[in-house]
């Protein structure tokens, strides 16, 4: 079974205005709210894949009962940790000309006993699950080591941990050692502290996130496809040109592909083609957090994968 915890899940709200002029009335064409957040827009991806997998975290308010009913029609089984404070909104404002601005709400605060709750619940839960993803930053309160701790707890039963986070949460965490991270160039670049300008800079950068902890990493380059390497091999995966409509997820797509690719046993070069697959499936579909299986089969067969060393 895969896992995903979300700490700060949103609704994800979409305005489509024709232009937008600060200081004056906007007449939005059409608006849509969908259950967001880095760890759900995994779990919908590995939901699209047909595996089953388990969604939690924190959700509280009005908010977090709308995500429980997105989540519940899509069929998502789900076991949140109730919180009081209100689940946030994140509003992205979409115009004519595809500019898009968008609207981050910091998140709710934890209250005492709310991680206590949580950590129950996923102790309960390592029992029974293979993969574990934590994807996204934390909700106010959460102590910076959360995802370390949460790391260990995943060595100890065994459970694979892939982690998609960024900064010093995830400088924290590499020391429990995680099965896999997915950082793209410009969090490298601000964990690191380093430029990057070249292949083989990014392949030097992978191999020093090795040293600091993780067992695999893969770095997404967009349009660029991925470098994915571990202590003994290094790999590229380049993607086929195309006309993408929206990013925003594709990162959540390839890790819901290795997160399925993973607990299915996949060989490094068929989890790689999954994977890209899905980042590109994702960035065809104007929603976030989608790819259909028919564009999935397809690009599979176009990622070109090659072992560097
Ligand atoms: P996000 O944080 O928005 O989820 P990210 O920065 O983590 O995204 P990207 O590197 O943008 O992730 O994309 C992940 C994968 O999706 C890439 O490795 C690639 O396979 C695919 N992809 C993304 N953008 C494009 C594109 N324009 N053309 C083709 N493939 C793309």
């Amino acid at each position: 079974m895969i896992t995903t915890i979300t700490f700060n899940p949103s609704i994800d709200r979409m305005y489509r205005v024709s232009s937008m002029n600060i200081g004056e009335v906007q007449r939005v064409v059409s608006a849509k709210a969908t259950a967001g957040g880095k760890g759900i827009n995994v779990t919908k991806v590995c939901k699209i894949l047909q595996e089953e997998p388990l969604a939690m975290g924190f959700l509280g308010g009005y908010n977090g009962e709308f995500i429980k009913e997105e989540l519940r029609k899509l069929d998502i089984k789900n076991k949140f940790t109730k919180i009081n404070q209100e689940t946030r909104n994140c509003l992205n404002i979409i115009t004519d000309d595809k500019v898009s601005t968008e609207f981050l709400e910091k998140g709710p605060i934890l209250e005492d006993g709310d991680l206590e709750k949580f950590e129950n619940d996923i102790k309960e839960v390592m029992k029974s699950t293979k993969i574990l993803v934590a994807s996204g930053s934390y909700c106010q309160n959460i102590p910076l080591d959360y995802y370390e701790k949460i790391g260990n707890l995943c060595r100890e039963n065994n459970v694979k941990f892939i982690l998609d986070t960024s900064g010093e949460a995830l400088k924290v965490a590499l020391k429990s050692k995680p099965y896999l991270i997915k950082p793209n160039t410009d969090e490298i670049k601000q964990l690191l502290n380093i430029d990057i300008e070249s292949r083989d800079e990014v392949i030097s950068a992978g191999k020093k996130l090795i040293e600091m902890g993780a067992e695999n990493v893969c770095i997404s380059l967009g349009k660029d496809g991925m470098i994915y390497l571990n202590a003994e091999e290094v790999y590229e995966a380049k993607v086929p040109k195309i006309e993408a409509v929206n990013t925003v997820g594709s990162g959540d797509s390839t890790i819901a592909g290795f997160s399925v690719g993973i607990l299915r046993g996949y060989e490094i070069e068929e989890l790689l083609k999954l994977s890209n697959a899905c980042g590109i499936s994702n960035a065809l579909n104007i929603e976030t957090g989608f790819v259909s299986l028919e564009e999935v089969e397809k690009y599979k067969d176009l990622v070109k994968v090659t072992k560097l060393s």
